[in-house]
Parts: structure tokens; sequence; C-alpha cells
């Protein structure tokens, strides 16, 4: 069928809103989703249980109930009052006052300390099946982006959370071959994402980072402070040390410290001078092993977050000339150091208060979506390379004249 879009067209009512990707991007907009009027939702997901166990924090903006309290991060807040006017920053806490109570209450629970990946998951799952009055139909399948384009039908709406390596980022540019040619990416370096656990409680603070490692030239252990937590009596430690490209790739994508010992010891020298340290303040022990996943630490943006080009490139019987396709998610946005799953909440939640505007032209919200998702581009961007360069700083602390070399005053 050949698509003529108009610029007045509207999502219909009973539209059908196909999510394809249950990590906790696409659940929590599945939920927010469910209990909107005139909306079916289905949601797509390959995997059969929910098994990462790694601890993550929310950042506290996401519940935040002022402007003031949605800016409080120190890089952040500035960043954000940089990009984004005040009446957008009050949409979106008006927004927040109408999600769902047994939503918000999750929502302020994660805010306030660590939970495993999979809880938050599990968590997000449940609800949406305890709410029997607006179920949503779950499909245990592995969707393919030749699936996903037949199963559209009039009125319907497609929206891809499948994570970094998402289905349909590629497809969103006419014409393109090359599947990247919708992707700019930045690796900003390659790192070792290292966890342990100590049996007393460690007081992690910005100073650890330089007085921890001073017996090491290289390969210092960068914690992650605000991620560092002690629950009964136990801590729970994360941070970053920095490799090379060779490095990486001598690497398995997972490892103990015991292959870490064999294969790189002097990257496991390091991780024991930090450990001492810690060790000489509160004399405990590590719990376990070193746990190490390689990750190459890329911020990436998709150029096109929805289907807006293939509306405008004119008449064309491609499917996503007519439904409006969004990206949410690490498949829309990727940043490193420990952001991503708010930056894709405060997504998620974002087009879900644009579908709920029924009288908004689908030109329209397509427009909207793309220049907000770009605005969040800017503040991810310019945290990270704030982020990067501080740790790039750290690294001269103690050598003036490669600590110099590094600032670029005016
Ligand atoms: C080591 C490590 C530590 C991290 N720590 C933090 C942290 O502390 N804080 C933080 O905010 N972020 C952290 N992150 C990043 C965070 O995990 C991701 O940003 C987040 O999981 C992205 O959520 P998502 O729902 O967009 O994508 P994902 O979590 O990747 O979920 C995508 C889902 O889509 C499903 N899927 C994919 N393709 C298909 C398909 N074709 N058909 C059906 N289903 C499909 C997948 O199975 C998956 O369930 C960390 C990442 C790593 C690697």
């Amino acid at each position: 069928m050949l698509h003529n879009s108009t610029t007045s067209e509207t999502l219909p009512s009973g539209c059908r809103v196909h999510v394809i990707g249950a990590g906790p991007v696409g659940l929590l907009l599945t939920a927010l989703l469910q209990s909107m009027e005139g909306v079916s939702v289905r949601l797509y997901e390959k995997r059969r249980e929910y098994k990462r166990a790694r601890m993550v924090r929310l950042a506290s903006y996401l519940v935040a109930d002022s402007v003031e309290s949605y800016c409080s991060d120190l890089i952040d807040g500035q960043n954000v009052q940089a990009v984004f006017d005040p009446p957008e920053l009050e949409e979106g806490l008006a927004f927040r006052r109408s999600i769902p109570s047994d939503l918000m209450a999750l929502l302020r629970e994660w805010a306030l300390g660590f939970r495993q990946l999979n809880a938050i998951e599990r968590s997000l799952s449940d609800l949406i099946n305890a709410r029997q009055s607006n179920p949503v139909e779950r499909i245990d399948a592995a969707v393919t982006a030749e699936e996903a384009m037949a199963m559209l039908q009039p009125g319907d709406v497609l929206i891809d959370c499948t994570g970094s390596k998402s289905l349909l980022r590629g497809h969103l540019k006419p014409g393109a071959v090359d599947g990247d040619a919708n992707t700019y990416n930045i690796r900003l370096e390659y790192a070792l994402v290292i966890t342990f656990l100590y049996g007393q409680a460690y007081k992690c603070n910005e100073y650890c980072k330089y007085y921890k490692n001073v017996e090491n030239a290289h390969y210092k252990f960068i914690p992650a402070v605000h991620r560092i937590c002690t629950d009964a009596g136990v801590s729970h430690v994360t941070g970053i040390v920095s490799i090379t490209a060779k490095e990486y790739e001598a690497m398995p994508p997972q490892f103990d410290g015991q292959w870490l010992r064999s294969n790189f010891p002097v990257v496991a020298q390091s991780m024991d001078h930090f450990i001492d340290k810690i060790k000489q303040e509160t004399h405990g022990e590590i719990i376990g092993d070193l746990e190490a996943i390689r990750i190459p630490l890329n911020l990436y943006r998709a150029r096109n977050m929805t289907s807006r080009q293939w509306r405008a490139a004119g008449p064309t019987d491609h499917p996503f000339a007519s439904a409006p396709v969004f990206l949410v998610g690490d498949s829309a946005i990727g940043s490193p150091y420990f952001q991503s799953i708010s930056l894709g909440f405060e997504c998620a939640m974002f087009l879900a208060g644009l579908l709920r505007q029924r009288n908004l032209p689908l030109r329209d919200m397509l427009d909207r979506y793309e220049v907000y998702m770009y605005k969040q581009w800017v503040r991810v961007y310019m945290s990270s390379k704030t982020i990067k360069h501080n740790k790039d700083l750290f690294e001269s602390v103690g050598d003036p004249m490669a600590l110099l070399d590094k600032l670029h005053i005016y």
C-alpha cells in the first residue's frame, strides 16, 4: 500500500503499541503505557529469564518533584539547565505526578539505594502481569527486523527497546546500506568493570581514587564512589580500570581474579594494592573473588531516533512510512559511566507522555521526540566527556608536566 501521510494525522483510539525488548526500559515503558486509555500493548522478549545480577542505582532526578531537585547533581545539573528550558523541565515533572502510584513507589525505592538489575526487571515484569484490568500481551520470541515490519497494521506504533545492538536503528535511515549509517559513535576508552565484595564497611570517597592508588603507576582502579554500598556488613565495590585496545582483544568477555592473576598479573597487582589500602583501614577480607567484565566504553546516538525520515521520503510502500517507530533506551543513546538506565527511563517517560496526547499530529510527535532525544544526547555527551576528561587528568596527578599538557584552558 502506498502511503500518503498528512500533517494532521493522529493516533487512532484503540491503537496497538508493539514494544520489542523487555529489558528495564522496555518494561518501564510498557508499565507506563499499560494504564493509558485507548492503548493496547504487545511486549516481545527473547530472554527466558532475568539473570543479570549487577548492582545498579537509579538517578534521583527520576523521582524529582521540583526543577531544583531535578538539577541537583554537580555535573549533570548545570548541563540540564543549559540545554532544557524551564517549561520543558516542568512538563517532565508534571508527567511524573501522573505516574500510577504502584510504579512510582518502585522508582522511589530504586532511587534510594542499589538493586540488582534483574530485581528491577522482575519487579517491573511482575507489576505488569499483576495489573489484570489492563493485560499486556507478552510474546516470548526473538523478533527479526523483517518480522517487526510485517506485523505492523494501520494505526500501530513500533517501539524498539532492544538495547545497544538495536534491532531497528540501522533501518531508520531510508536508503542506508551500511548498518551503522544511522549511528554516531565515540569510543571513549576500553575498560574493565571490576566488582568485589568486602566483608566490612568501606566508606569510599573521592580521595580513595588517589590515595589507594599511590603505588599504581598504571591500571589505577577508579571506584565508582556513588555506587559503593554496604549492606548487612558487606560492601559491594565496583570500579573501572582503563585498558588498551590490544588488552581488550586478549581478554574474554567475563572472567575472575584468578584468570586476571594468571594472564594480566600487573593489573591484578594494582587491584591488590588498592584492596590492601582498604584492609589497612578496616581489617576486613575480600569475600569470594574479583569479577571482571571487559567493555568498550562507547558514547553513541542514533542519528534518527524515529521513522521521521521515512514519512518525509514521499509515497512509498515501506511500513515505516506509515507506522511511527521510536528508539528508546540503549537502542537510541548509549552512555558509559553508569548513567544509561536512568536516561532510558527518562526518555521512556517522555515518549509515554507524547503517546498520551491523542490530538497531537503524528508528525509533531515524531519531531518532538527527535528534538527531545537530541537534547538528552547533548546532556549525556557533556557529562560523559567531563567524566572522561577528569579521569584523564587524574591519571597525571603527581606529574605536573603531563597534567599541564592535558589542561587546555583557552
Ligand atoms: C557491566 C555493566 C554495568 C552497568 N552498570 C550500570 C549502572 O550501574 N547504572 C546504569 O544506569 N546502567 C548500567 N549499565 C548499563 C545498563 O545495563 C543498560 O543501560 C541498560 O540495561 C539498558 O536498558 P535497555 O532496556 O535499553 O536495554 P537492555 O537492558 O539491553 O535490554 C534489551 C532487551 O531486549 C531484548 N531483545 C534484544 N533483541 C531482541 C529481539 N530481537 N527480540 C526480542 N527481544 C530482544 C533483550 O533480551 C533485552 O532483554 C551497565 C552496563 C554494563 C555492561
